[in-house]
């Protein structure tokens, strides 16, 4: 029988009800006895690492995490990372990072309602990422609502709803119904060689959402700070208004000027940023700002913050590597 890890972390998956609002509860002690069913699919250790809302993750428990694989990489078939879904994307970006030659799966899961409640998804997403933990699946994945997707492609994009995760620009690695179905040909080749955990990050970085009339003054305050990188989440294929005191140009130059990083992102949630479609990009472009490309913002974040941590904040470096794959994130 193959033997997985299942780490929980916390999320409305081991929450319960107090009056109305979700918190962690005390009952996810109890995981496996809530669904001992899980013990047929494969032999089940488990770890807490936390049990927070994981709007409260941030990168000491991204290393605990990476850190808990690390140390039980040798003895266990797959991994099972439970978490809060509201930033699930960002862990698994910064993990399928970290986790440099994995060739073992690491797949996260939640729910949108506590396992403790009768009508709950969390049950089926935790049956079926354990049963999909056993496949030799070499990457961090996402698994929600009968799909797994790469998880450094994934995107929340429901907060209501069980098909709470999409994959905008990469297809889904496998689909649950009557039967399994994995898609092989979308995996990342096995790195079969040893794991190894980078575990620096930084965050000396700051995401923008631009939107119309924004003043370019306040943007320009954000370059006094200690911050190395900016992502932008322009407009459509990257562009960023152009003409006279609308114009954001100003702070993309003086930023890249600075010896800072902007990296453009997209709004749209489809389809890639091409800063040289339009004039308003072009322009974005020759202030020295890098592309996204087909990146979702929140791994374009996480990317930035690794590169910046490996690269102890050398900006030519991060700049050569912002391009290059780490772990199938951009096209
Ligand atoms: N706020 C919760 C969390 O991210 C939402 C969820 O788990 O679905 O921890």
């Amino acid at each position: 029988m193959k033997k997985i890890l299942l780490i929980h972390t916390g999320g409305t998956f081991g929450m319960a009800f107090k009056g109305g609002t979700l918190a962690p509860s005390a009952f996810i002690n109890g995981i496996i006895e809530f669904v001992p069913e899980i013990r047929k699919i494969a032999e089940i250790e488990s770890f807490i690492v936390a049990n927070i809302d994981s709007s409260n993750i941030g990168i000491e428990h991204w290393i605990k995490m990476a850190d808990v694989i690390a140390r039980n990489y040798e003895d266990f078939d797959g991994f099972v990372i439970t978490h809060g879904t509201d930033t699930m994307v960002y862990t698994a970006s910064a993990l399928s990072f970290m986790l440099e030659g994995l060739s073992k799966p690491v797949i996260l899961t939640g729910s949108q309602r506590p396992l403790s409640e009768i009508r709950t998804d969390a049950r089926n997403n935790l049956i079926n990422a354990i049963e999909l933990a056993t496949y030799p699946i070499p990457e961090v994945c996402i698994f929600f609502n009968n799909k797994l997707f790469r998880g450094n492609r994934a995107k929340k994009i429901d907060v209501w709803g069980f098909d709470a995760f999409t994959s905008p620009n990469y297809p889904i690695l496998a689909e649950v119904g009557v039967d399994i179905t994995i898609y092989p040909e979308n995996f990342l080749k096995s790195r079969n060689g040893e794991l190894k955990v980078s575990k620096e990050f930084s965050n000396k970085v700051f995401c923008v959402k631009v939107f119309p009339s924004m003043k370019v003054d306040y943007l320009m305050k954000l370059l006094e700070l200690d911050l190395k990188a900016f992502v932008l989440e322009a407009f459509g294929s990257g562009n960023l208004p152009n003409i006279e005191e609308r114009s954001l140009i100003p702070f993309v130059r003086e930023a890249v000027e600075g010896g800072k990083i902007v990296a453009i992102s997209t709004q749209a949630v489809y389809g890639k940023v091409d800063l040289s479609l339009y004039q308003c990009g072009k322009d974005v472009l020759e202030a020295g700002a890098l592309s996204c490309k087909d990146m979702t913002t929140e791994t374009a974040l996480v990317k930035l913050m690794f590169l910046l941590g490996k690269f102890g904040e050398d900006i030519d470096k991060v700049k050569e590597f912002f391009y290059v794959p780490i772990a199938g994130e951009v096209s």
